[in-house]
């Protein structure tokens, strides 16, 4: 079987050949890879990395950590081409001390929201321990045409049911459902409905079990698929068939 991983990094920082390590993850299982950005260097590099190949497809974005106000937003209008599906990955993250103040983050989430705005492709977000401040800015007005996905989604059923009423919202999951002690995120899937869903890896991070601790591969995406099929129920084929719909419906590829 094939499948789709919406949320990866085959980045020069983690390979020596990016190209041919994505080369050899489609030949093993995979039918399409979103690379998504997350600083102006990667964002450049993953452009020239999908122009190679038509199963590759670029999101471009300045992750919160190395937020520098509306100047991202301004980045990413002077790269942007046609072949860009997205805006991402863009947030909130309150995690880290050093990280810059929430007030640089929201006016650098902000900008670049309004480029996928404009754009009209998806955005595609980070947030770690800011669940509450992005449910805030993603629910206003000005948003509600606006494609919303989740990325690694890290919520619990509660917040997927505060999000459910708001029909442009999607969640992206990851191999961290697979984990032993993600209950919570576990609970929260059961509630997302399979058109409301994506896959990812999130590689080289967050490898799924059985292969947690190794680093994390496109193809793994396997693992998190088979897991939310058995978990909500589903046959594995079918839910692999909705996750195809479903990306082509919301990033029209
Ligand atoms: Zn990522």
């Amino acid at each position: 079987m094939k499948y789709i991983d919406i949320h990866t990094h085959p980045f020069k920082e983690y390979y020596e050949n990016p190209h041919d390590v994505v080369k050899q993850w489609y030949e093993d299982n995979m039918e399409k890879m979103f690379v998504v950005g997350t600083s102006r260097e990667d964002s450049v590099e993953l452009m020239q990395l999908c122009q190679k190949e038509n199963y590759l497809h670029p999101i471009i974005g300045i992750h919160p950590t190395l937020a520098k106000g509306k100047d991202d937003g301004i980045f990413l209008e002077s790269i942007i081409n046609k072949d860009v599906i997205g805006i991402g990955e863009i947030g909130l993250d309150y995690h880290y001390d050093d990280s810059p103040n929430a007030e640089i983050q929201k006016e650098s989430f902000r900008s670049q929201l309004e480029v996928a705005k404009k754009h009209n492709i998806v955005a595609m977000l980070h947030i770690r321990d800011a669940l509450e401040d992005a449910f805030e800015i993603v629910t206003q007005k000005e948003y509600k045409d606006l494609k919303i996905v989740f990325h690694s989604f890290s919520g619990d059923a509660e917040y997927v049911r505060k999000c459910l009423p708001y029909p442009n919202i999607y969640f992206s999951i990851s191999g961290v459902v697979t984990f032993k002690n993600a209950k919570s995120l576990q609970e929260a899937v059961k509630l997302i409905p399979v058109n409301r869903m994506f896959c990812e890896t999130d590689t080289p991070y967050l490898a799924p079990t059985p292969m947690r601790g190794k680093p994390n591969i496109s193809p793994y995406v396997m693992y998190t698929y088979k897991y939310i099929a058995s978990l909500k129920e589903i046959n594995e084929e079918e839910f692999i068939k909705q996750i195809r719909s479903n990306v082509k419906d919301v990033f029209g590829v």
